[in-house]
């Protein structure tokens, strides 16, 4: 289990001292996720539905965890949209795991320990690692087809990793085609249901347990779904930014609703940006693949100046961050809202073969690929922090389990290693699904929803403009808690959004809108509070003002936890 620590602190960011002084010795930040739930219920009043174990989220994570249920118990797996709309659908270059006889475990464990700036857990690597050719060869007994070369797995290389371990699939479609298979093999499975296009709205819990969750389907009908055990495995928040690569369902729902129900959250400052994100207005932010710098592509800016090589000897293919940071630099420097990709110097023919997906998608702007400089900067791409889980993909609050993007299980320390996300939704989908089952299968059948209710009513006011607040706080978190960040703007960003908390949080909407903007104003708040709260520079944490790693006050992770109304708040939280 991960510590439950009840001690309070706030690691505070308005608190200059802490800025002096590192850090504060105690573990956990309390954090005000008022109100508990969205919307009032009473039990009286809705239809209910007993399972064994209730899985939020049906990406990559969820199914795989839906397929470690034992057959003799009922599964239902609930999505906010269509099952294929998921990050898992949209992944690109592949699954990180050593499958070439040279390859070694040794090597894969210290590439993703040298990427996540000492903050990994060496026993959560060395499990994933190890687990990874068996989950990649079950991926392929379910029906997936991986891309090969002369008869056996054709195996790409990323950046951070020291050899050829990337299976792939669809050329760089990798996500579309595991989904596919892994979909069709979960629909046979007797006993799983999938309830698609229904929002989880909270996790419900009584006497300290989570007990199933608040849902709510496309007509606005609710159903307190009560399960034995519950796993939450609701994806990213990349949409908490202006320039995101992740599909609209990732607002971080599960995020704050966990926090709401007390489970413990870490690392929530560590937010992964992908450099390459095509931006022309109007189209959707679509990945330039890191494949595209592999096979020769200059960053240029708008002068036309190759810029890499000021910021790092490596150019083109220095890690993400660094690439990162190197191109808002620029942007900066020359006071322009992108850069550019420019392919122009390699082989027209063979740009336009290797990349036809990319092709597709700027020739519908005007833009040749093979002659033309592409329009990029970087986007919000991975969420590395989130809910705290164990080995065994155990959160700190009793009968709920996490897999996938949305925990923080201690595999991508700082900064995830490319290709690694997949796998690790695998490898704890499975692990949480089996000690998931385990223990629903030693409680018996009841068929009784516990006395719950939710009283509370909003008193009505004016509406609010939901889609107005919402692009100004993604707008306010890209320039504030982005690639690069410092106090002074952190410290005005967090004002702001308490400000819109206020009256924001104090509402009650009826549809998912509005929902998504009280969880992503929840989460905003805690990104914030971290960001402020780590002064130093480590992976893909950048501060400006403390731009150096700061090992003695740092190596450790930054927890977060929801406070209980009769706990007092601490002065300058
Ligand atoms: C463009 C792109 C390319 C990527 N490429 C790679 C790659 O090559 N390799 C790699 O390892 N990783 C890659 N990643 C990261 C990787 O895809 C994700 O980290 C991973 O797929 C997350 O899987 P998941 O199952 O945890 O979440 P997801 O696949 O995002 O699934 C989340 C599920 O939760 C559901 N959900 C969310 N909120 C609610 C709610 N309120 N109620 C009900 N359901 C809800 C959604 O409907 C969805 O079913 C990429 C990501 C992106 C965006």
């Amino acid at each position: 289990m991960p510590s439950r620590n009840t001690a309070g602190t706030d690691g505070s960011p308005n608190d200059a001292s802490a800025e002096r002084s590192g850090p504060s010795p105690l573990e956990v930040a309390l954090i005000d996720a008022a109100p508990r739930y969205l919307v009032p219920f009473h039990p009286k009043q809705l239809p209910h539905f007993f399972t064994d174990v209730l899985i939020i989220g049906g990406g990559l994570a969820g199914l795989r965890a839906a397929n470690a249920i034992d057959p003799f118990l009922q599964v239902l797996v609930l999505t906010k949209e269509a099952l294929e709309q998921s990050n898992s659908n949209y992944a690109q270059g592949g699954i990180a795991g050593v499958v070439a006889p040279e390859d070694r475990f040794e090597d894969h464990v210290a590439d993703t320990l040298t990427a996540g700036g000492s903050l990994c857990d060496r026993a959560v690597v060395e499990l994933v690692v190890r687990e990874a050719p068996q989950r990649i060869a079950e991926l392929i007994q379910w029906g997936t087809h991986f891309d090969e070369q002369a008869g056996t797995l054709a195996l790409g290389r990323e950046g951070g990793h020291s050899h050829h371990r990337i299976v792939h699939a669809l050329g760089d479609a990798t996500g579309r085609e595991v989904m596919r298979a892994v979909i069709e093999w979960t629909r046979r499975l007797r006993n799983v249901h999938i309830w698609e296009n229904t929002f989880t709205l909270d996790l419900l819990t009584h006497e300290g347990a989570c007990r199933g969750a608040l849902a709510v389907d496309q007509h606005g009908r609710m159903t307190m779904v009560w399960a034995k055990q519950t796993i939450l495995c609701t994806g990213g928040l990349g949409q908490l930014y202006r320039e995101s690569t992740n599909p609209p369902v990732a607002t971080g729902d599960g995020y704050a609703m966990a926090l709401r129900a007390g489970a413990q959250m870490r690392d929530m400052e560590f937010v992964q940006f992908h450099p390459t994100v095509l931006y022309i207005a109007g189209s959707s932010r679509m990945l330039i693949s890191e494949a595209v710098r592999g096979e020769g592509a200059y960053l240029v800016d708008r002068n036309g100046y190759r810029f890499m090589h000021d910021y790092d000897s490596r150019g083109e293919l220095a890690p993400r961050d660094v690439v990162s940071q190197a191109i808002v630099s620029q942007m900066d420097k020359t006071r322009h809202p992108c850069v550019y990709l420019d392919l122009s110097h390699v082989d027209a023919q063979f740009t336009r073969q290797r990349f036809p997906g990319i092709a597709e998608a700027c020739g519908k702007f005007g833009i040749d690929i093979a002659v033309d400089r592409i329009p990029v900067r970087p986007g919000a791409h991975y969420m590395i922090g989130g809910v705290t889980v164990d080995i065994e993909g155990r959160t700190s609050l009793p009968g709920l389990w996490a897999a996938g993007e949305v925990t923080s299980s201690g595999l991508h320390g700082a900064n995830r290693l490319a290709s690694n996300s997949l796998l690790e939704g695998l490898v704890y989908g499975a692990h949480a699904g089996a000690g998931a089952s385990r223990e629903a299968l030693a409680i018996s059948d009841t068929f009784r929803a516990p006395p719950l209710e939710n009283t509370h009513q909003p008193q009505p006011t004016e509406p609010l403009d939901v889609s107005d607040i919402c692009n100004s706080l993604k707008s306010l978190m890209w320039r504030a808690a982005g690639v690069r960040r410092n106090r002074d703007a952190l410290s005005d960003a967090q004002d702001s959004i308490e400000n819109w908390r206020r009256y924001v949080l104090a509402r009650q909407f009826d549809e998912p809108q509005g929902w998504e903007l009280q969880n992503m104003l929840m989460l905003a708040t805690i990104v914030i509070r971290a960001a402020l709260a780590r002064t130093e520079s480590r992976g893909v944490h950048l501060r400006t003002d403390f731009p150096d790693k700061d090992d003695a006050n740092w190596s450790r992770h930054l927890s977060f936890r929801r406070r209980e109304p009769d706990v007092p708040a601490i002065p300058g939280e």
